[in-house]
């Protein structure tokens, strides 16, 4: 028992392990799952973000670059000697400033506005908007320049935000310019001049080949660029940047960028924007929803995996549940079985106080007398019918709390627990009543009865062991008694078993050792007064115990399924004995086991035929009880047995049911009526009726009439007189060894019993010695 709870416990155990596994492993795939996305809308936007700072880069490298490029284009008029020489405070060759400077720089390379200052940043020449200007008309547009004007003059930094000097890294490749790099100063920055951003470039206008030239404060060349659409146009050509362009206000579109542009000096110039590249989209707009869709599947099928191995799990529950009841149920009947029997046994006796109250636990062992019977003769399908209709039957009996268990076989056990000092005898009703009517089973109606062995206690101090013994002990008496009844415990009971016990195992050895032996009784013919024949009758002489009658050991061989065996040794050596005194009839008593056994019939010839004995020479002597159970079986053996040759008795005539009409049912040789009936003839005028009326039935059914126990002579002539045919009994002799038997059959001398003998001298005894 303790190791199917710890069992069952182990496998609970397990199944709530089940459940936190696919609650782990739920989690841990939707933990993976949002991980797995995080990452690529990491990747995707931290690839989108790096490519937007490549491209901001690329826009501040391009300015730069073009700053650079656009002092470059100045550099190839500004230093140059003739720049020095023709324009000067003095005069100006004009022809020459338009076509190298003013229309040369503006038309060749776009740019807006061309002014020369001199070394005292006095405007010399100016060129805007297709033509050239008075000087003057560079003044309003000094306020704007003064800085990087100063930046050109002092050669240091002033406070608009340096720039890298891409210009001076593009002049290395020149060697001759050398010197001049030395000379020259420029500067360019991205400047807001009159309200519009522009690109504004100051550069020195020096020798390069007569430095002799060289002006203390040269003169300086300014040109302005304006941020405008045909900038930004050649700005995203070199750059590669999509859709570029100026607006005034950031582009509320979908995958454009707007870069605030802010000049050196620190003001807003509206916004350069354009199409970002944005290489993780494709991690964002594709692959994120693709891998989410997947997560997502993933999830649904995890969680349908989940789901199926938590309804396993659950089924698993369930079935061990089931397993739990079918470990304390029984399966034919579906009652509580015997494990679970004693489980609610135990926990009604410890409800109970230890000294005795009110309360009366009562346990009865109930069991179905010849099962077995039904078993063989109507298949095992009927046996489970009647168990089945049994259990019904009790049930029906009992009250909702009563405990009815199925014990195995064709045993039932019942706990009944009551306040009533009579409770054991009401459930001894009770169970009685179950069998009252007839069970049908299988289209065939059946009386069936049972044993009962009842126990009590009314103290938790009486274990449910004790108890359940102590029934099991109650019914071995009830079936011991003759069946068919219910028997309360009591405490010499135990004891009898015990012996009862411990008889069955030495019997065993008996019939091993040679331990058993016939002895036998002679049976006279009133007529004659002649031996007509012997009755056998068992013997055991056991080594410790000395002579045991078979009155005691009989019935525990056949409870114990020793009486086929034991009986075919009586007959056996009945048979072997006869060839000493063939001319007699061998009586032998058949128990009812043995009638009832299914090869009697093949058992009885095979001994014929071992022994070669005349089968007519035996009386089988069989009890009124064998005739009750199932009568038509009976009385086919019967007619079987006689078929054979072997002639037929009723053994203990008038002990048992006495049923007359018995005779009438059953063809027998003879009738052997019993000791009891012998002696109350002499003393009561009912027996001897009763005699009387049996010895007229007997006789008018061509039966002979055999009278036992006579022990006096007054019985003797009292049975002669009815009309017996033989007589047995002490008055002649008791039963007798073998070598005694055969001196008494040589001296016997026979006297007619119609006149008998004085009473103090019995004819046969005197002989024996
Ligand atoms: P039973 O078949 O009625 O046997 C007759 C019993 O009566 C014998 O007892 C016998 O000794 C006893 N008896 C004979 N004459 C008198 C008498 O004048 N006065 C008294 N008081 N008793 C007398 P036993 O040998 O003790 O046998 C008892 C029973 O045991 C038998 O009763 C029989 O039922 C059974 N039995 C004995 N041997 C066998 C056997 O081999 N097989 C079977 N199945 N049963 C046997
Ligand atoms: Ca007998
Ligand atoms: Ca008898």
């Amino acid at each position: 028992m303790r190791t199917i709870s710890n069992l069952s416990a182990h496998k609970r155990l397990s199944v709530s392990n089940l459940r936190t596994l696919t609650t782990l492993i739920a989690v841990g795939v939707s933990a993976a799952g949002a991980i797995l996305l995080v990452i690529i809308a990491y990747a995707g936007w931290t690839s989108n973000r790096s490519s937007l700072e490549r491209e901001r880069m690329l826009l501040q490298n391009g300015i730069n670059r073009k700053i650079a490029r656009t002092l470059n284009e100045q550099k190839s008029v500004a230093w140059w000697d003739d720049a020095v020489t023709k324009i000067t405070d003095e005069a100006i060759d004009l022809e020459f400033a338009d076509g190298e400077f003013g229309v040369f720089l503006t038309e060749t390379y776009g740019h807006d506005e061309v002014y020369i200052l001199n070394g005292e940043d006095k405007p010399l020449y100016a060129f805007s908007r297709h033509r050239r200007r008075q000087p003057e008309s560079f003044e309003p547009y000094r306020p704007y320049l003064n800085d990087i004007l100063a930046e050109v003059r002092t050669g240091k930094p002033s406070i608009l935000k340096p720039r890298p000097d891409t210009f001076s890294e593009d002049q290395k490749t020149y060697r001759t310019m050398g010197e001049v790099l030395k000379l020259a100063r420029w500067s360019g920055h991205l400047l807001s001049v009159n309200g519009r951003t522009a690109l504004v470039t100051v550069i020195t206008i020096v020798p390069t080949i007569d430095l002799t030239l060289l002006e203390p404060r040269p003169k300086v060349l300014i040109s302005i660029k304006y941020v405008d659409e045909g900038f930004i146009q050649d700005l995203g050509h070199t750059l590669l940047l999509k859709d570029l362009a100026a607006i005034p206000h950031p582009s509320p579109r979908d995958g454009v960028y707007s870069e605030q542009v802010i000049t050196d000096e620190g003001t807003y110039g509206g916004y350069i924007a354009w199409t970002m590249e944005r290489p993780g989209q494709v991690l964002l707009t594709s692959i994120l929803p693709l891998v989410g869709l997947g997560v997502l599947g993933a999830g649904l099928l995890a969680s349908g995996m989940m789901r199926r191995l938590k309804r396993s799990a659950e089924e698993l529950a369930g079935r061990e549940q089931q397993s739990h009841y079918d470990a304390r149920h029984d399966a034919l009947s579906d009652l509580p079985n015997r494990m679970h029997f004693a489980e609610k046994l135990k926990s009604a006796l410890s409800a109970m106080p230890d000294t005795g109250g009110e309360d009366v636990a009562v346990v009865a062992y109930v069991d179905i007398d010849r099962f077995k019977d039904v078993n063989d003769t109507l298949g095992h399908h009927a046996g489970d019918e009647l168990i089945k209709a049994v259990a019904r039957r009790l049930q029906m009996q009992l009250r909702p709390g009563d405990v009815l268990s199925r014990y195995g076989g064709d045993e039932f056990a019942i706990l009944w627990v009551s306040h009533s000092a009579s409770a054991a005898t009401r459930l001894a009703e009770r169970i009685e009543r179950a069998f009252n009517t007839r069970f049908d089973v299988h289209g065939q109606s059946l009386a069936v009865t049972a044993s009962t062995g009842i126990a009590l206690a009314s103290s938790s101090t009486t274990s449910a062991d004790e108890l359940m013994r102590q029934a099991d002990i109650a019914l071995y008496e009830a079936k011991t008694q003759g069946r068919n009844r219910a028997v309360k415990f009591a405490d010499d009971m135990a004891q009898r078993v015990e012996e009862r016990r411990a008889i069955e195992l030495d019997l065993r050895t008996a019939l091993d050792q040679n331990q058993l032996r016939l002895n036998y009784q002679p049976i006279l013919s009133c007529q004659s007064g002649e031996i007509s024949g012997v009755e056998a009758l068992l013997r055991w002489r056991h080594p410790v115990k000395g002579e045991i009658p078979p009155g005691r050991f009989i019935s525990i061989a056949e409870q114990s399924g020793m009486m086929p065996e034991l009986g075919t040794w009586v007959l056996r050596r009945a048979m072997e004995d006869w060839w000493r005194w063939p001319h007699l009839q061998v009586s032998v008593n058949l128990s009812p086991v043995q009638f009832r056994q299914s090869d009697i019939l093949d058992v009885l010839q095979a001994l014929i035929n071992e022994t070669r004995v005349t089968p007519g020479r035996f009386v089988l002597e069989i009890t009124e009880g064998v005739l009750m159970e199932s009568t038509d079986r009976s009385s086919h053996t019967l007619d079987a047995i006689r078929a054979m040759g072997f002639l037929s008795a009723l053994d203990d005539f008038g002990t048992g049911y006495s049923s007359l009409s018995y005779l009438c049912h059953f063809k027998f040789d003879k009738i052997k009526i019993d000791r009891s009936f012998v002696a109350g003839m002499s003393k009561s005028d009912g027996y001897r009726k009763i005699v009387n009326s049996v010895v007229t039935l007997g006789k008018g059914l061509g039966m002979a009439i055999v009278a036992e126990g006579v022990e006096t002579a007054e019985e003797v002539r009292a049975m002669s007189d009815f009309g017996c045919n033989e007589l047995q009994g002490y008055y002649f002799s008791k039963p007798l060894e073998t070598e005694a038997m055969l001196r008494l059959l040589q001296t016997h001398a026979a006297k007619p019993i119609a006149t008998p003998q004085p009473e103090d001298a019995p004819p046969l005894l005197s002989a024996v010695g």
